[in-house]
This record gives C-alpha cells, sequence and structure tokens, in this order.
C-alpha cells in the first residue's frame, strides 16, 4: 500500500466521481470546509463516494456557505474489502458510537445490529451508525463504506442461517480458552476463505438458551477470546483483528 496522505482531509460525497467532477457542497459540507476548516480557494482535499476510489479534489468558493469541489485526480483505486460483516447486539450511545467506528477501521463489509434476550438497546438509531461509518471512513482513509443494516432479532437470524452461504464466527464468553487462531484456520478451504459473519453479544452476554441455539447450526465456529470476559466492544476489535490477521487482509 502506498503511504498514505495523511496530511490531506478527507471527504465522503455521495455523487460520482471522475476526472473534471464537480460536486456542490451541502450546508453542512461547506461550513465545515470553510468555516471550521477555513480552507482557502482551490485548496486540495480527497473525497471517496465507496465506489469510485478516491480522488484529489480542489475547492472552488462561492460564497462564506457555498462552494463546490472539482475533482482533479484519482489518488487510490476502489478496493473491495473482505467480506466480513459483524453482528452484534446493539450497545448504548457512546459505546455503540465507538464500536461502529472500529468495525470500519477493521474492514467490514457490512454492520448488523442483533437483538438478543440481555440486549439493553431498546432501538437501534441507523442514521447516526450510518453517520459514524462515514466519520471514521474520511478520518482512518477507509474507501469501502459498510453497509449498515436495520436491526434484527437473533431469532431471525438463527431461523435464516441455514439458506445463507456464510460460516457464522460465534464469539462466546463461555468457551473454553485456547487456540483462536487454530480455530480460525480450519475455516480456510483449500486456498479460499468462505464469507464470514461474527457474532458479538449484549453487555450480559448471551443466555443459555441462545448459546444452545447457536451451536445447532452447521457452518458455525465457537470463538474464544482468551480467559477473560471481555466488553462487548473490546471483543469485537479483539475477535476482528485475529480474523483479519488470519483470514484477510491483514495477512
Ligand atoms: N459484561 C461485559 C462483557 C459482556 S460479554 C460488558 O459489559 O460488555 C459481551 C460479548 O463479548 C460476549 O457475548 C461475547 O460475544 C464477547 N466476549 C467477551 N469476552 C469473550 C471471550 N473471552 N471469548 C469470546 N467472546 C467474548
Amino acid at each position: 500500500m502506498s503511504r498514505y496522505d495523511f496530511t490531506s482531509h478527507r471527504l465522503f460525497l455521495d455523487a460520482p466521481l471522475h476526472a473534471g467532477a464537480e460536486i456542490a457542497l451541502n450546508k453542512d459540507q461547506a461550513n465545515y470546509l470553510l468555516n471550521v476548516l477555513r480552507l482557502p480557494e482551490a485548496a486540495g482535499v480527497l473525497v471517496f463516494n465507496g465506489r469510485d476510489g478516491e480522488w484529489r479534489a480542489q475547492l472552488s468558493i462561492a460564497s462564506k456557505k457555498a462552494a463546490r469541489l472539482i475533482a482533479t485526480e484519482k489518488t487510490r483505486g476502489q478496493d473491495r474489502p473482505a467480506d466480513i460483516e459483524l453482528l452484534f447486539a446493539p450497545l448504548k450511545h457512546a459505546r455503540l458510537d465507538y464500536m461502529v467506528q472500529k468495525a470500519v477501521e477493521m474492514g467490514v463489509c457490512a454492520i448488523r445490529p442483533v437483538i438478543t434476550r440481555r440486549t439493553q438497546a431498546s432501538r437501534v438509531n441507523l442514521e447516526r451508525m450510518r453517520a459514524n461509518v462515514i466519520e471514521a471512513a474520511e478520518q482512518c482513509g477507509v474507501l469501502s463504506l459498510p453497509k449498515v443494516h436495520a436491526e434484527v432479532p437473533l431469532r431471525q437470524v438463527l431461523d435464516e442461517w441455514p439458506q445463507k452461504n456464510r460460516t457464522l464466527i460465534f464469539c462466546d464468553e463461555d468457551a473454553a480458552p485456547g487456540g483462536p487462531l487454530a480455530a480460525l484456520e480450519t475455516l480456510r478451504r483449500g486456498g479460499s476463505v468462505p464469507p464470514l459473519s461474527l457474532v458479538i453479544g449484549p453487555e450480559g452476554g448471551f443466555d443459555p438458551e441462545e448459546r444452545a441455539q447457536f451451536l445447532l447450526l452447521s457452518n458455525v465456529l465457537r470463538l474464544s477470546l482468551g480467559p477473560r470476559i471481555l466488553r462487548a466492544d473490546t471483543a469485537a476489535v479483539a475477535a476482528l483483528a485475529l480474523v483479519q490477521a488470519c483470514l484477510g487482509d491483514w495477512r
């Protein structure tokens, strides 16, 4: 990977990007570039849309509140993240924001809140989650935005699992500690890795009936994250690190 340009500001723009593309900034984007960052006329920023790679763009200021960006050169081609999805029991606000942002940094392709018996967050703010996805991608040079799915009850995930051609990595706080890397290696089929979904439980963990239902599934790997109980948001990062290092794009 070429050394990443950490000095330029990055902005997500939901518009086609190609040489010469002119994108009018919305109110918030114009305010951010003009009044928060106070960028001058012709300042360069990096822009991406999750589809067309990353482009260097030049600022064209019309007024204190209006501006456009003109894409000039492509700086990075669009990548395709590994097919790793994070299923998790939504946490309360700040920890949920943290978990979503870390999942983006760790390269997941989708984020799916799952309501389990002990989930404490009653409803999930999908717009807030999508805003956290964009913020994390802008800050960390992520080019592909993971899809944010609406929350579903665990029962539905379990019922639908057999029809999905995915392997479920069940991060189980009750699993006997031992060999997570060796366990993950068993998922490699010849030279390839199947589509993966990790599931992380709520603050109170999974209840025994849920655990039993997970273990009845075909295509499930019960994974221990060591001898200590991790907080749910820590567990998500730890599990994703193991998966990326063993089976994903950290190899
Ligand atoms: N009560 C703590 C921890 C709850 S466990 C809290 O406040 O968050 C939350 C989830 O993290 C579990 O359901 C499991 O998915 C994962 N987890 C935590 N420790 C783990 C471990 N040692 N092995 C596997 N998964 C773990």
